[in-house]
């Protein structure tokens, strides 16, 4: 669904039901095909001002450093998947942040390029060798038909319209291309629990909100044939999505006490994962994990 056509970019149905009310935003699913969406959309090319002053700020920073060692050791068996479908060559990371993703191709052989409108992150990430543009993909001045693979971490749900995303970013991709695509699920179980609550909801950022099937809808809609589709999570998720529930909209003491009580949980649930074998075992099975990782290859 778009503000201006108020049409579902999935199947084109104008018949739509509110879930969730989030302060001045619903969130929506198509009647017919099942997507969920944010009305009003906010426009990434109209970032406000409190927006940007956070992604482009010392704390996001902060925290995105924090993580370094958890994003490159991901990276590392990302890449090892897609290089079982396309062997290195040139890579795009769209939105590449700090180039922690692209650091690890380079090292693995694929000439790394990226695209990130954060300029802090996008003038770090060309510090660690990668040529990266700080605007949005479509403003790159970027070759056709050029790109062996091109990874998309939690960004196509911030798009306008995904599927013309999808079919503007395969013109960029060689024939046999991949592109690997990782965004939060909303039929996870984590989102089941909690509600409107749901961390990943983000009505200010995410325009959508994709379940296994809407996104293979997509893919498919945008000419890519589906290689891999599957869900995964850390049980910490879990945790984070009880915290959420139960907290109160308005009682700082209470919500301040429940995230000090769910501390030994979070130690717990760290400590003891290899008892979530059947936890993980179902997510798997039925797709419920809280992030949906796919990918697909240009025809
Ligand atoms: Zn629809």
């Amino acid at each position: 669904m778009t503000n201006r056509t108020n049409r579902c970019i999935l199947c084109g149905s104008g018949r739509k039901s509110k879930e969730y009310a989030i302060g001045s935003k619903g969130i929506y699913k198509c009647d017919s095909c099942g997507l969920i969406f944010t009305l009003p959309q906010n426009r990434l090319t109209q970032f406000s001002e409190k927006q940007k002053a956070i992604y482009e700020g010392e704390m996001y920073r902060k925290m995105y450093f924090s993580i370094r060692k958890k994003i490159c050791h991901r990276a590392e068996k990302r890449l090892e998947e897609i290089s079982s479908y396309r062997t290195t060559g040139s890579i795009l990371d769209e939105g590449c942040s700090y180039g922690f993703f692209l650091e690890v191709a380079s090292e693995k052989g694929w000439e790394s390029y990226g695209t990130e409108i954060n300029k802090p992150a996008a003038d770090y990430s060309r510090k660690l060798g990668a040529k990266v543009s700080n605007c949005f993909t479509e403003d790159a001045k970027l070759k056709k038909n050029f790109f062996d693979a091109i990874t998309m971490w939690d960004v196509l749900e911030h798009t306008e319209n995904p599927v013309k995303h999808l079919i503007f970013v395969r013109g960029l991709l060689k024939k046999g291309g991949i592109i690997a695509v990782q965004l939060p699920n909303i039929d996870s179980i984590a989102s089941k629990i909690a509600g409107k609550k749901w961390a990943w909801l983000c009505p200010d950022d995410h325009m959508y909100h994709f379940s296994v099937k809407t996104l293979t809808r997509a893919i498919k809609e945008a000419g890519y044939d589906m290689i891999e589709m599957r869900t995964w999570e850390d049980p910490t998720v879990i945790v984070d999505s009880i915290v959420a529930r139960i907290k109160s909209d308005n009682n700082k003491a209470m919500n301040s006490a429940i995230d000090k009580i769910a501390i030994p949980f979070y130690i717990f649930m760290n400590k003891v994962g290899f008892l979530f074998y059947p936890y993980h075992w179902i997510i798997k099975k039925y797709n419920k994990g809280g992030l949906i990782l796919a990918y697909a290859k240009n025809k």
